[in-house]
């Protein structure tokens, strides 16, 4: 079971990385930028901004059709992209399809390996607390989803979980970490008890991917979906990992451009993978700024990240817990850096807007986890949600505007 706080807390030079942020230099609302909005999508390094701006400025062309000298560059570019990806999370680069992102990624699954396979009552054995990406795109594949139950602390039922394993479940699906709770689920153990029965598994690695290492030969995972943005690298592009036998008996989701290799009115044929998943002219800038990201993180390193991000969320769990009327919802014992929480007689809306011309930027609303909300009877929470350039100094700017929310309503 992962658990982040038992790496040794590394010591990370805190202003050496804010530097190489330039929106954090931003003044909002005439007040000093606490960006703590990080599960929604997390600000990028100049190390990124430069890579995509290199590329437009000396590489651009279209890939894999031309044999001129800018198409070189730009394919040898893109499919090096491929390589520093599939490195990072120690896959074969042909099992590293290129999407738009997450849900992009699970629609593809759904599409090309779930819904084929599946008669009327089969289910998809997801849990309480997914993201509505990892629930809907099996329910337009005909899946029932069934969903694991979640303590009252966040975390999930595990016994609960596996009496739901059944010869109906067709597929298991499960965040690594929850964008609403942090709570950081007991991956290797679902993978192991779902492969006993002979089940496949999807892990959504949206929130996971930037946090915790990921290893998915290691994990023998079948299905891994990540976003670029998440992880410091630009938006519209993600990727999913997936094994070769899976890949190879898939069926391609769209057509045209790089997913052919003949076109016949009679019929056509498909290139190998991953490329018959990839139909168009891809991003490529986002797959260079992706790999760029992931050599600016590996860099520093994302055990090291993680420790500081764990020491981080333990300071704001104590200092959240000075303001009178807040309670954090998802305690799990394995959490990661998200601290969602209500406050007596304060609309997560008002809190947010409140923090906002403090400078504080979070999330407020029901983070796209509609039953989880449900499940913990309330209809939104606010989230704080941290990354590797967040510092005691951001937390101390939230608790005095949660103060100030405190004294405005009472
Ligand atoms: C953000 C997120 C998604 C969706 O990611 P997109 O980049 O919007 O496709 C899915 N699952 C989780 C847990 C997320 O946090």
């Amino acid at each position: 079971m992962e658990k982040p706080g038992d790496v040794a807390p590394a010591t990370l030079d805190l202003q050496a990385i804010r530097a190489q942020f330039p929106i954090l230099a931003e003044r909002v609302r005439g007040k000093r930028l606490a960006y703590l909005d990080n599960a929604a999508t997390t600000q990028k390094p100049e190390a990124v901004l430069q890579a995509l701006d290199h590329y437009y400025r000396t590489s651009n062309a279209n890939v894999h059709r031309a044999v001129h000298e800018l198409a070189e560059r730009a394919t040898t570019a893109y499919e090096g992209a491929r390589d520093r990806i599939a490195a990072f999370i120690e896959a074969p680069r042909e099992q590293i399809v290129f999407t738009r992102g997450t849900t992009e990624g699970i629609n593809l699954v759904a599409r090309s390996f779930l819904q084929p396979r599946i008669q009327p009552g089969d289910e998809v054995l997801v849990t309480g607390m997914e993201h509505h990406s990892d629930i809907v795109p099996w329910q337009l594949a005909g899946a029932r989803t069934v969903a694991a139950p979640v303590l009252d602390d966040g975390s999930l039922d595990f016994d609960a979980w596996l009496k739901l394993l059944s010869p109906r479940t067709k597929l298991v699906a499960v965040a690594q970490i929850s964008n609403s709770l942090g709570t950081i689920n007991p991956i290797a153990d679902i993978i192991r008890e779902a492969h006993a029965r002979g089940i496949p598994v999807l892990v959504d690695g949206a929130q996971g991917i930037a946090h915790l290492p990921v290893d998915v030969k290691a994990l023998d995972v079948d299905f891994y979906a990540f976003s670029s943005h998440k992880l410091y690298g630009p938006t519209g592009f993600g990727v999913l990992y997936a094994k070769r036998e899976h890949l190879e008996a898939m069926e391609p989701w769209q057509g045209g451009g790089d997913m052919i290799r003949t076109v016949a009115f009679e019929g056509s044929t498909w290139n190998e993978v991953p490329y018959k998943f990839e139909a168009g002219t891809p991003d490529m800038a986002g797959a260079i700024g992706c790999a760029a990201a992931i050599d600016w993180l590996d860099a520093i390193g994302v055990e090291a990240a993680a420790a500081h991000e764990h020491a981080l969320l333990e300071y704001g769990t104590q200092r959240m817990a000075e303001v009178p009327g807040l309670r954090i919802i998802g305690t799990a014992p394995h959490k990661a850096g998200i601290l969602s929480f209500v406050m007596d007689g304060a609309h997560p809306q008002d809190i947010g807007s409140i923090l906002d011309m403090e400078g504080v930027a979070i999330r407020t609303g029901h983070h796209c986890t509609m039953p989880l909300m449900e499940r913990f009877g309330v209809p939104a929470t606010a989230r704080a949600s941290l990354a590797i350039y967040n510092g005691e100094d951001d937390i101390d700017q939230l608790v005095a505007a949660l103060h100030k929310v405190r004294r405005l309503f009472g």
